[in-house]
């Protein structure tokens, strides 16, 4: 059968591996696997979301309200900014999905980090546009600015703030400096699926998506609920950027796009601070253990603003270590699909991570 040319450069996401597929391969019990594969949060699913969620179960049967206007509102509400600057998706993925396809076509070009998230090129690829990357792996203004100079037919930058699967991330003042180089024409992209995590570990890190949208109309600043807010399964995220942004990319938002229980599971869990604060205080307690433990092993690893860490070796093969691990019934991400020699941990509980330590260090 005929298919989109386009297509045949298009690859599948990589997904981290779940549960169910260990559990038949290697015929380990449920209970005993350990996932930290996906950079959920560890602590599960927030109590006022489950709550709501069950609630709410006799509602399934409805079409959820089409404007979404209930979290629109409470997210308009946290972060300062008009519910008309806001726009939903089935994860913030989907809000990326709407935002290459509302600018990339063959005739332009996107620019991301060498090595960053996978579906800024997947996205990109549907659309046959030209995707440049810069030469080092983690974000440097320098050379985005570089490339961005040479090549005209730039249509939107992806700046992953922090980066995923690395960690590492720019300072605002940084970014900003960037953003006024930038002609208002080019979309860029401020993916802020880890900001809870970056900006109470460092200040510096933070951005205001009111502040960053006023200063930079040309802007998109992207939140989700699948990591800090632990709500994965739900599939809730959302943009935020000026109205005419926002309009355009509604065009291309399906009707019903996020589920009602979503909808609600996701408000519930705006409020449910209490747990969201501990999720990230204790991630980043259970972080400076992994930090103490590559130290003592001779293990490079990158500073993280997020809730994963990546180790990177030398001489260890970082598919080995996956694989053993797996077969141990421990999920972590391999990163040599990304031309890496390194993984990346999603840091769990305690528990989880003592288990680890110990699997691990049998490895070395
Ligand atoms: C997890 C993640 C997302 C979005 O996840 P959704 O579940 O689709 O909201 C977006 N960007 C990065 C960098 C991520 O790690």
């Amino acid at each position: 059968m005929r298919f989109n040319e386009v297509l045949k450069n298009v690859k599948n996401y990589e997904a981290g591996k779940p549960i169910e597929l260990v559990m038949r391969e290697f015929g380990i019990k449920e209970s005993e696997i350990i996932k930290l594969g996906s950079n959920e949060n560890p602590y599960g699913t927030p109590p006022k979301a489950i709550k709501a969620i069950k609630a709410n179960a006799n509602k399934a049967y409805m079409y959820p309200d089409e404007s979404m206007i209930e979290l629109r509102e409470a997210l308009s509400e946290r972060f300062n900014v008009r519910a008309e600057n806001i726009i939903l998706g089935a994860g913030s993925d989907q809000v990326i999905e709407f935002a290459v396809h509302s600018k990339a076509n063959p005739n332009n070009a996107v620019l991301m980090a060498k090595t960053t998230f996978a579906m800024y090129e997947i996205y990109s690829k549907q659309t046959a546009t030209k995707i440049l990357k810069t030469p080092s792996h983690e974000h440097k203004t320098e050379e985005f600015l570089d490339i961005y100079k040479k090549n005209k037919d730039i249509e939107i930058i992806f700046l992953c703030l922090p980066n995923n699967p690395l960690g590492e991330c720019l300072d605002k003042k940084e970014v900003y400096n960037f953003l006024e180089e930038i002609d208002e024409n080019v979309l860029v992209i401020l993916d802020g699926a880890y900001q809870e995590y970056a900006s109470y570990k460092d200040s510096n890190k933070k951005i205001e998506p009111k502040d960053l949208i006023e200063k930079f109309p040309n802007t998109l600043y992207l939140g989700t609920f699948s990591k800090a807010y632990g709500l994965g399964g739900m599939r809730v995220g959302y943009g935020i950027a000026n109205e005419e942004i926002i309009k355009n990319l509604k065009k291309l938002q399906p009707p019903f796009n996020v589920t009602s229980l979503s909808i609600l599971a996701a408000h519930a869990a705006l409020l449910d601070e209490k747990f969201v604060l501990k999720s990230i205080k204790n991630n980043f307690e259970e972080m400076i253990r992994y930090e103490i433990f590559a130290k003592e092993k001779g293990i490079k690893y990158i500073e993280s603003y997020t809730n994963f860490i990546t180790y990177l070796f030398s001489s260890k093969n970082s598919s080995e270590i996956a694989k053993t691990l797996l077969r141990r019934g421990i999920i972590i991400r391999d990163l040599s699909s990304y031309g890496l020699n390194a993984i990346r941990i999603t840091i769990g509980t305690p528990k989880q991570n003592e288990r680890f330590f110990e699997e691990f260090e049998k490895i070395l």
